[in-house]
């Protein structure tokens, strides 16, 4: 999409170093991050959100959720512990329509945001 800005990342038009990267996908970290460990797992194909996820579309969720499994272990918070946050929609708080698992660790969290 022209104007997404993920989409643009995954271009290479906006810069952005990758934490890791999959044929399907990318994780960058988060610009305002809310723990010491937070990368954004994004799917390169431009899918809005998990209700924009068609019925064929199981692979790529499970690859998207097993991306995250591995980006927690690369940045060493899978034994300490970690959140995985899918925000959807405008009062899901998704500020961004390009699905993207959040992966944040690193310190105590509470509560079920990324707050
Ligand atoms: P959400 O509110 O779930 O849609 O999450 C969007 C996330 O994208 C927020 O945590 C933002 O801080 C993050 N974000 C926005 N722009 C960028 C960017 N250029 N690079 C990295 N993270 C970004
Ligand atoms: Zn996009």
């Amino acid at each position: 999409m022209d104007n997404c800005i993920f989409c643009k990342i995954i271009r290479g038009e906006i810069p952005s170093p990758r934490v890791a990267e999959g044929d399907d996908w990318i994780a960058i970290r988060d610009i305002n991050p809310a723990a010491p460990v937070h990368v954004l797992v994004i799917p390169r194909r431009h899918v809005e959100s998990v209700d924009a996820l068609g019925d064929g579309d199981g692979p790529l969720a499970g690859t998207l959720l097993l991306a995250a499994r591995d980006v927690a272990r690369q940045e060493g918070v899978a034994a300490s512990g970690y959140r995985t946050v899918i925000n959807t929609g405008a009062e899901g708080g998704q500020t961004v329509a390009h699905l993207h698992v959040h992966v944040i660790g690193g310190r105590q969290l509470t509560g079920h945001g990324t707050a």
